[in-house]
């Protein structure tokens, strides 16, 4: 997939907008490589894997962060992770690690909620 020209000011101006590069790609306005897609999610290669499997798995409906998820967001959530794990069999991945990074400190950069599956390689705990 084509790899945005400079992440940083992609990002900085999605903030500026109150959007993200997730909800472009959910529009499709800028390419992914997908793996998954249902009425609820989309899950798609990381432009910048951190493993031989690295993939995302994101709602359709944005939520920021997982901090300011509500109980109604119960199924949404679930569901979130059944894909991932369903992702993860599909990719042939025998052990994976899930993450959702909430909050900045905790390295979340892109503001849409997504899950990370990632695997193929060992991996080490605990994370940095
Ligand atoms: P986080 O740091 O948890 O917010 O994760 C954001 C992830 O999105 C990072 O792993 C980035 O490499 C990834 N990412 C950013 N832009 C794109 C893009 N256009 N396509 C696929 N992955 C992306």
């Amino acid at each position: 997939m084509a790899e945005p020209t400079d992440l940083a000011a992609d990002l900085a101006a999605d903030l500026a907008a109150n959007d993200t590069i997730f909800g472009r790609i959910l529009r499709g306005e800028i390419p992914c490589d997908p793996v998954h897609a249902d009425d609820r999610c989309l899950a798609f290669r990381d432009v910048a894997p951190q493993a031989p499997v690295h993939i995302l798995v994101i709602p359709r409906r944005r939520l920021a962060t997982l901090a300011e998820a509500q109980a109604g967001d119960a199924e949404l959530l679930g569901h979130l992770l059944l894909v991932a794990a369903q992702v993860a069999r599909e990719q042939g991945l025998t052990a994976f690690r899930t993450v959702i990074n909430s909050g900045a400190d905790a390295g979340q950069t892109v503001f849409h909620l997504h899950v990370h599956v990632i695997g193929g390689r060992p991996l080490a705990w605990p994370p940095g």
